[in-house]
């Protein structure tokens, strides 16, 4: 093809006005600058022993050599078995293995087989906010129309900021809902304000999508990480939701495996069906001997259900002690977190901080400033938040900064003493 051609020119129609994504600064910028890096979510430490042991063994395994050959394009059989036998304990209904599960590469593909499947030009998605970010640019894709609305934080003064205090108006998400409205996707534990949304809160959204017809895409990929007191509830488990909701999944974050990029989506078969097909005509079939380890995972999970060697009982244990860790050095510098109540990232408010800082030499909103300058200049990473917003509401997210803490003590030690550094130099 002649290079004098323009990407412009020869760019498909629907990817036209598609931007690079935060992660891809981001990344760059953590290997250009080598910050101590809490921005993308990923643990610094092991993976647990189980799942890793049965991963070298399914490739290694001479009985089965087949391990390391295709497998059935919706789900290794082994896996959508693991999966439904969990998830209808769970909901306390009968999943079907074949049909009602759908195996992808990572949450991910779930995401994007939901969208270009159930999406036609003209249908409208609506997107709470702060958003994981690839919901607005998947929904643009499939010829959708995004309709955001914020959750927004109470005016709290005499505590910390808790993840529960950002709450959404009943009345201004059902303005929201139209005869177009096709689905609306809910992040619990979300990403990145770490909110779990509680049964009133599920019930209300779920009423709105019985009287509009809509389909609950539940994006849950945290559902193994709450802390002392909360609890993640599941859409699809309430009343007359079954039927209308698709919930999502990642190993990677079920099993601190993130590169795994091992995902699933379950639901009705007739909301499957359309996904399935998206898949089938992209991907086919993902990596044989991560699921059939994966698999090997849930399996025994499944026996320590409930037990305190689990390891969805060990994961917030761990992490609750770095979650207290990090709200505390971040207060200690004026950078007011809102202490999450699930998930493993942390925002903050550094307006107070900021405005002692000269920030000038970057670009962009308020929090890309201050992010960048973090990264390059006092080698700390994190993630500016108007990235989870849409366009008409990024001034929302100008002060606040994402912190990642699913990281080793000394890591947290090192930005601690990064942060300590900061306030002796505005001193
Ligand atoms: N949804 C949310 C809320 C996430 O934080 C992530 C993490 N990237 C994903 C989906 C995608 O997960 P995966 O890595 O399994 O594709
Ligand atoms: N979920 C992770 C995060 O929010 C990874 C994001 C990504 O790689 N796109 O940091």
């Amino acid at each position: 093809m002649s290079s004098s051609m323009a990407t412009q020119d020869i760019a498909a129609d629907r990817i036209k006005g598609s931007q690079e994504s935060v992660w891809v600064e981001f990344i760059q910028l953590a290997i250009d600058y080598k910050p101590l890096n809490l921005g993308q979510g990923f643990p610094d430490f092991a993976a647990p022993r189980h799942v890793c042991t049965a991963l070298s063994e399914a490739t290694l395994n001479d009985d089965n050599v087949l391990l390391n050959q295709y497998t059935r394009g919706f789900g290794h059989p082994r896996l959508v078995n693991a999966l439904s036998k969990l998830y209808s304990q769970l909901l306390g209904r009968d999943l079907n293995a074949q049909k009602e599960v759908l195996v992808t590469v990572g949450a991910y593909e779930a995401l994007f087989c939901t969208f270009m499947s159930l999406i036609n030009p003209g249908d409208e998605v609506i997107i709470i906010e702060p958003f994981f970010d690839c919901y607005e640019p998947m929904t643009r894709l499939a010829g959708g129309k995004p309709v955001f609305i914020p959750l927004r934080p109470q005016p709290i003064t005499d505590r910390p900021l808790s993840s529960k205090d950002w709450l959404l108006d009943a009345k201004e998400l059902e303005s929201k809902f139209s005869p177009k409205t096709k689905l609306i996707v809910v992040n619990t534990p979300n990403n990145p304000l770490g909110k779990i949304y509680t049964k009133d809160e599920l019930q209300m959204i779920g009423n709105l999508c019985k009287k509009y017809n809509t389909i609950a895409v539940m994006d849950e990929v945290y559902e193994w990480i709450s802390y002392k007191g909360e609890q993640h509830l599941r859409m699809a488990s309430l009343p007359d939701m079954w039927d209308r909701t698709i919930t999502i999944g990642s190993a990677g974050k079920t099993f601190s495996v993130t590169g795994w990029k091992l995902g699933w989506a379950y639901g009705p078969e007739h909301l499957l069906q359309p996904l399935r097909m998206v898949h089938q005509n992209s991907v086919y079939t993902c990596a044989t001997p991560i699921q059939e380890a994966v698999a090997a995972g849930f399996e025994l999970e499944l026996q320590r259900f409930g037990k305190p060697e689990s390891y969805w009982q060990e994961l917030p244990d761990m992490l609750e002690p770095k979650r207290n860790r990090m709200a505390k050095f971040l207060s200690s510098v004026s950078m007011n977190p809102t202490v999450p109540e699930g998930g493993y990232f942390m925002i903050a408010d550094f307006s107070k901080l900021a405005d002692k800082l000269d920030l000038s030499s970057e670009t962009g909103t308020r929090d890309y400033k201050f992010a960048r300058w973090l990264s390059k200049n006092k080698k700390l990473q994190g993630i500016p938040t108007s990235a989870f917003y849409s366009e008409e509401h990024k001034h929302l997210a100008e002060n606040l900064i994402r912190f990642c803490f699913i990281k080793k003590d000394e890591t947290l030690e090192k930005a601690e003493q990064i942060i300590n550094d900061l306030k002796t130099s505005l001193k």
